[in-house]
Order: C-alpha cells, then structure tokens, then sequence
C-alpha cells in the first residue's frame, strides 16, 4: 500500500558506492553488486538492556567480545546512536516503525511497557519494517523477543513477518508464585520461576522457555533463515533476550568470564554474532548484506552485578539521562561500509526504518508523522541527517538534543525518584565536552536554550495524543 517501488538508480546506496568507489575502496565489480543489490538482505541484532560500557570494543575492560571487535573492525562503530526510549515496549515499537512511541500510544505515564495482563500492542495500523520490505519480496522473520503485544493480532506474524520463534514479552514475566521473593530470585535464577512462553509463529510451544538454551536456540534459528533465503533478499530481526534479568547462558558459556555471569551472558551473544557473521560471510550473498548491532535501552543499574554498565555515561535503563537511552552500535557491511571505522554522528534506532526503505527501494509511508533519517550518509563516513534527538520518559518529553547540547525540561532518575523536578531554568550539558553529565551550562547559554524550546515547541506541534495501549 505505502510500496510504490522507486528507481534504484536514484537510492542513497546507488550514490554512496558510486561515491566509494570514486575513492578507490570499492572496486567496480562490487558497485556492480551494490547496484543490482538494491535490495540487500537486512539483518538487525538487538540486545536487551546491554550498556554502552559492556563491549570489549566499547572500552569493557574485563568483558571479552572478539566477535563483536571484528565486526566493528571490520564496519562501523556509531558513538552517538541512540534507542528511541529509555525501556522496551517503547523502544522496540520506535525501532520497528521508525516513529516515536508518544505518536501510537506504545508508551505510558503509567505502565512503562507491556504486561502479560496487557490488552493493547502495537497498532495494526501502523507501518513496520518487515512490511515494508515484504512489500518488494523480501523474506522476513523475526527471531527472539518481540514485547509488542501478546494477542494474536500484534504478534511478528500480523506484522509482516513470515516467521516468529521467541518470547513475546520479557523473560522476567509471569514469575511463579512460589519463586524467592524479590531480587533473591535473580540472584541465584532457575528457569521454572519465569513461566514465560517460547513461540512459533502464533503457537506456544514451551513452558516455561528453558532460558538456559535460548541464546542457542535463536542463533540457530537465525542462521536456518539465512542459509534458507540464499536466493532471495531477506529481512532478520535477531533480538536477543539477553542480558535482560534473569541472566541465563548455556552449558559452554559457564564461568568464562571475568565479569562473572553479567560476562557470560554477554560472551555467549558475542559468540552467537560471530555465527551469525559466519553464517552470512559463507553465504552466496555475504557481500550484499548490511547487519546492525545494537540495544534496546541502557543497562539495568538497580540490579547491580546483575545489571551491566553505561560506560561513562549518566543513569541507565529507565532514564532519560544518555546512559538510558545511548547505545552500543555497530554497521557491518563489507565492501560498502569502509572498515574501521567510527562515527560520532547523531543517529537512532530509529533512523533503521528510513535505511532499509532506501535501500530496498521502498517508499516512506506519507501519511503520517515519521522520525526517521536515512543513515547512508553515515554509513558512508559523512555527515548524518538527523540533528535533533527527543528523550521521552511516557508521555513526557524530559528532554531533547540539538547539535551537541542537551536541555532537560525535566530530570528523573531511572529509580528512587518517583516525580520529575522540572528545574525553574532547564539544565543544559555540552555532550561532546561532556558526555557524562555533569557539568550544567544554563546559567551562561541563554541564547542556546531559547533556540532549543523553539525546536521542542515545533516538535510538540506535531504530536497529537493517542490513547495508550500500555494502559489498555
Ligand atoms: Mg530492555
């Protein structure tokens, strides 16, 4: 309905190898590839609450990520992108629609994600990734957690996925009743205190998921979908349940790391990235396949040794301050995107929608509010679209990012704050100077918060109010 096919003459990835290959870092018979790939397979990893400060190639200094080291060796690693949420529902709704959770009610002042009580998920009316790319052929299939509605009709399979293996909400749902209380149970967790489903496609099919074999079990449906689409363009959206609490990992991934088991869990996903790698590299396609690697939201502090880190970032998941909501990211596409490299562009999960809609030769929908920016032009090592970034907690705008200044209309720890203080002057950070926070410039950059409330005003002018389907 939205997919009117465009000319791939004119896509941004026709531009960016004709502009690559002008350097002399893609040969001709790759432009060649490129071009007749106008559709590459597309294939986005999605961790859950994984901090900005847990990979090895993001300065972790005792957890160990080779594989996850090579892929940004081997692409890009983006310092400055960011999930569209501080928690999931709202976050992996903005992902896969490109649009922001406060424009069709995936969000809550109340309810911060879905429940297993919930009744709403995410709006049939709403354009998705995966239908957008099954609009030219691609094949499509989500594997993991999806937590954008449990009921039939917001499952992956109404939402233009051919395919679904995973749990629908988090993995620390429908706790049983006789589980130790409150946070003994994630101390020491045992797979029967979650009575949380494993799906296929619309059926459950274990009960509870053994999580123990997840982290497996998805990389192996993973790579199935890859070797079974050699011939035609797919879409894989990989999101992982982990390191979301309780922390699981398999047999093999017991104790290897110095982290202890926050480490494991995360050596066990970087592992499952390198098969999926492997699994593309070995494929007719290996050269027409962009894959992304990223998190839902910051890492879940309150949990202590069992949450992860935000590096030297402010706050965690929950928070609108940058350790909630900036992530770990990484662009593979070898032979396109030069290797080595690192962007400090302004970027989003987001801006995934737009990316894939280019380069599949898809138009944007156009009858609606979108929030989404092409990211080829990042990809390509220059200057990104996207200059203003919104942080919402709900329904509240807390703050926004322009350039690189942030003003907070309101500020509200991820926990242990139960109301936001809206200062009387709204607190002002240099991220580039400072990407810790700490440092509030209000006082002495007037003109700089007038400039921002103008761009926040013309924001709020196009946000209309829906009823939430949290609250449903
Ligand atoms: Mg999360």
């Amino acid at each position: 309905m939205f997919a009117k096919t465009v000319s791939p003459k004119i896509t941004n990835a026709a531009i960016l190898l004709s502009f690559m290959v002008g350097f002399g870092e893609v040969s001709a018979e790759e432009v060649d590839r490129g071009l007749r790939g106008s559709k590459p397979n597309i294939i986005v990893i999605f961790c859950d609450d994984l901090g900005y400060g847990d990979l090895g190639c993001y300065g972790h200094p005792t957890i160990k990520t080779p594989q996850l080291d090579r892929m940004a060796a081997e692409g890009m690693k983006l310092t400055q992108f960011y999930s569209a949420a501080p928690v999931c529902t709202p976050s992996r709704a903005a992902l896969m629609t490109g649009r922001l959770p406060v424009r069709n009610g995936m969000c809550s002042n109340k309810r911060r994600v879905l429940f297993p009580n919930s009744k709403g998920g995410l709006p049939v009316g709403e354009v998705t990734i995966a239908e957008q790319l099954k609009s030219v052929g691609y094949a499509t299939a989500c594997v993991g957690k999806w937590h954008l509605g449990h009921h039939k009709q917001f499952l992956p399979t109404s939402h233009g996925f051919d395919s679904y293996f995973g749990i629908p909400y988090s993995n620390d749902m429908d706790r049983i009743n006789d589980a130790p209380k409150g946070r003994e149970s994630f101390q020491n967790p045992q797979v029967k205190y979650w009575n949380v489903p494993l799906m296929r496609d619309e059926a459950i099919i274990e009960r509870p998921a053994d999580q123990t074999t997840i982290t497996k079990r998805y990389t192996k449906e993973a790579i199935q979908f890859i070797e079974k689409n050699s011939s035609s363009p797919y879409f894989l959206y990989l999101a992982h349940s982990m390191p979301h609490v309780p922390l699981f990992r398999s047999d093999d991934f017991k104790g290897t790391s110095r982290r202890g088991l926050y480490g494991d869990v995360i050596e066990e996903i970087d592992w499952s990235v390198g098969q999926v790698l492997d699994a593309v590299r070995k494929s007719p396609e290996a050269k027409n396949t962009i894959v992304f690697f990223t998190s839902d939201n910051g890492p879940w502090l309150i949990f202590n040794e069992q949450g992860g880190s935000a590096g030297l970032l402010r706050d965690g998941k929950g928070s609108t301050w940058e350790g909630g909501m900036r992530e770990p990211t990484i662009a593979w596409w070898p032979g396109v995107i030069s290797a080595n490299k690192v962007s400090t562009e302004l970027a989003s999960t987001m801006d995934i929608f737009a990316t894939a809609s280019v380069l599949a030769g898809v138009e944007m929908p156009a009858d609606r509010e979108m929030d989404s920016h092409d990211l080829l032009p990042v990809l390509s090592g220059g200057k990104g679209l996207r200059d203003t970034m919104f942080f919402y907690r709900g329904y509240k705008l807390m703050a926004v990012r322009q350039g690189p200044w942030k003003m907070h209309l309101m500020t509200q720890n991820a926990y242990g704050q139960n109301t936001p203080i809206t200062p009387e002057v709204p607190e002002l950070y240099h991220l580039d100077h400072d990407p810790s926070e700490k440092h509030n410039l209000n006082k002495s950059n007037a003109e700089i918060l007038q400039r921002l409330r103008k761009t926040v005003d013309k924001h709020l002018s196009t946000v209309v109010s829906v009823v939430s389907e949290l609250e449903k």
